[in-house]
């Protein structure tokens, strides 16, 4: 079994569709998942905004606009007439269901189930035009099996499970679509896996149905060397290991949603990021074994605060550390770097929905300083393979830019910098003209 994830542009109109249709047409077993059509989610964010504001008529007015998008969607996919009825049917449906959203009091539940009606179009319409095309499939409910925990954490146990009773109803099916994106949580109502989250979806359906193959296939010819919204002359890098990957996206890779490799590793099955618009490229392939030898990408990841907590007591004090972390803890609230002195700790967070709760209470400890805007900048590569000379060709890139932090040995995969985000870039493109040997068997 393969499993193949098409994102937002990918399906991003009746041609798009079309195209990805033909892209899977083969006799090998697969599970297609697939995002909203591009677009799709962004409206339905600004319509749940105003619903919240309270707005209903604005509201009105852009559920009108996305039910247009989609009618002139239906017109271009299909031929029949029968099926175009049925699509009609499905459409008007769900927008009378966003509708409804709009006659009283809008809650964080009604939000979710806004927020799912993007995959839920996405995948009845195109499974409409297989049915149109007679070619055999079948639509998995991703709300019968994909489901987190009261943490927010995937309940890999129920998914696979699930996922299996759900595919054991058709023997002799080869095809299946799903949602990528949407969930249950543990109250059972419907939620998702926050934005980008498909790829997530793609990731867990791979590891519960114990597939071959994970395909992510997008707008771009694989994970490039550096942000190519930011930089130009970025190359596709051919093979990654999946820590560089998940560190990668951890850190700012927007082609993978941030925990999207971790399912894929812990079972072993090998990513391919592949190009719709170009599926003949070889893209990137994201296996166990790392390459070695060269610094292979950079990645930025914005929003980050780093606070720094300044105290005598840390002089010689074990426990303190322990200490600090458990603020955290209470909150919820990961931490990306750390560094320390002798008598300061900084770090990092990237969700500030505590910052206040957590300051008041690292306060007991000492003084806390907190500096908001940074940016965290991480080279990813195979360090320790590398003879020597990396944190030298990176420094020596930077000179020109303020330090916060710096963080290397962590891991041997990375090597990560705290800059201000005004400064950001500029050090994506000092790096990119810097630190990469551009022959590095990738496929530049
Ligand atoms: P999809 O809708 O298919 O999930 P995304 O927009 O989420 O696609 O991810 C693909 C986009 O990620 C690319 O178009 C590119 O602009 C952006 N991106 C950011 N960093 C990288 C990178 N290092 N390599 C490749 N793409 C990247
Ligand atoms: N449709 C969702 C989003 O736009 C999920 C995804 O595309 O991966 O965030
Ligand atoms: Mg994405």
């Amino acid at each position: 079994m393969k499993i193949l994830k098409f994102g937002g542009t990918s399906v991003g109109s009746a041609e798009r569709m079309r195209a990805v249709a033909s892209l899977i047409q083969n006799d090998e077993p697969k599970i297609v998942v697939l995002s909203a059509m591009s677009g799709t989610t962004n409206a339905l964010v600004q319509i749940a905004e105003k619903l919240y504001q309270n707005k209903n008529q604005e509201a009105k007015e852009l559920i009108n606009s996305l039910h247009d998008k989609y009618k002139q969607v239906v017109e271009a996919f299909y031929t029949s007439t029968d099926i175009k009825k049925k699509a009609y049917e499905l459409i008007n449906n769900h927008f009378e269901h966003i509708r409804s959203f709009t006659l009283d009091l809008f809650t964080v539940h009604e939000e979710r189930a806004v927020l799912a009606q993007g995959e839920l179009l996405s995948t009845a319409l195109f499974q409409f035009y297989l049915e149109e095309q007679g070619i055999p499939s079948v639509l998995l409910p991703a709300l019968n099996f994909m489901k987190i925990d009261e943490n927010e954490e995937p309940d890999a146990d129920y998914i696979a499970k699930n996922l299996k009773t759900e595919l054991a109803k058709y023997p002799d099916t080869k095809l299946f679509i799903t949602q990528g994106y949407i969930c249950r949580n543990a109250f059972g109502e419907i939620d998702n896996l926050k934005r980008g989250g498909s790829d997530y979806s793609a990731s867990l359906i791979g590891a519960a149905a114990d597939a071959s193959e994970i395909q992510i296939w997008t707008d771009i010819d694989g994970m490039h060397n550096n942000d190519p919204r930011i930089v130009k002359n970025t190359y596709p890098i051919a093979e990654l290991s999946f820590d560089e990957a998940a560190e990668l996206a951890y850190f700012g890779a927007k082609i993978l949603h941030p925990s999207s490799v971790l399912p894929a590793k812990q079972k072993n099955i090998p990513v391919l990021l592949l190009n719709t618009m170009q599926p003949e490229a070889k893209g990137t392939i994201i296996t166990s074994q790392s390459k070695g030898g060269s610094i292979k990408a950079v990645a930025a990841k914005d929003d980050i605060t780093a606070i720094k907590i300044k105290s005598g007591r840390m002089l010689l004090a074990y426990g303190f550390l322990r200490s600090v972390f458990e603020v955290f803890e209470r909150y919820k609230t990961p931490i990306d770097m750390i560094t320390t002195s002798e008598v300061a700790v900084s770090l990092t967070i990237d969700n500030s929905k505590f910052l206040n709760e957590i300051i008041t209470e690292l306060k007991e400890f000492g003084q806390v300083e907190v500096d908001t805007d940074q940016t965290i900048i991480c080279v990813v590569g195979d360090f320790i393979a590398e003879r020597s000379g990396s944190g030298l060709k990176i420094f020596e890139s930077l000179k020109s830019i303020p330090l916060r932090m710096i963080s290397y040995g962590g891991s041997k995969n990375n090597i990560t910098l705290l800059i201000n985000t005004s400064d950001k870039v500029e050090a994506l493109t000092r790096l990119n003209d810097g630190i990469f040997e551009r022959n590095n068997g990738n496929n530049a």
